[in-house]
């Protein structure tokens, strides 16, 4: 976990270069590589490694970074048309980074093929 870039965005060792939110228990920045115009990662300051690794009394937390999503994507003029929330889960789910964290995409039409996910493009 020590080697995690987001670990050390959550207990401040290093600071993405764009945050958009930042509370005791969250950190919400812009994704380095976006694949839509708004493209917001959400994580917990707890270290967290990712949606198979919660734990009970974990569901308030995770339920906090859902709304913090959907107060950003308000802020953001997202809500008219909508947007996607995203989580990957291990391997085969498409998570590189391993410590939890809520992908919030929008600011154009994105694809709606589940199976052959991709964010649109
Ligand atoms: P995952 O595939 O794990 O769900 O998503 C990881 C996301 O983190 C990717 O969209 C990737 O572009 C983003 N990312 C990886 N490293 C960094 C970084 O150092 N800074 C920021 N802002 N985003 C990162």
């Amino acid at each position: 976990m020590e080697d995690n870039i987001f670990y050390k965005f959550a207990i401040g060792e290093l600071r993405p270069d764009k945050v958009r939110y930042e509370d005791g228990e969250m950190l919400a920045f812009d994704d380095i590589h976006p694949h839509a115009p708004t493209h917001i990662l959400i994580l917990p300051k707890k270290p967290i490694q990712g949606i198979a690794q919660l734990e009970p009394g974990d569901e308030l937390l995770v339920g906090k970074m859902v709304y913090r999503a959907k107060l950003l994507a308000e802020e953001l003029g997202l809500a008219d048309k909508g947007y996607r929330l995203t989580i990957n889960v291990g391997k085969w789910g498409g998570q590189a980074v391993p410590y939890l964290h809520i992908h919030l995409l929008g600011g154009k039409p994105l694809n709606e093929d589940i199976e052959h996910f991709s964010y649109g493009e």
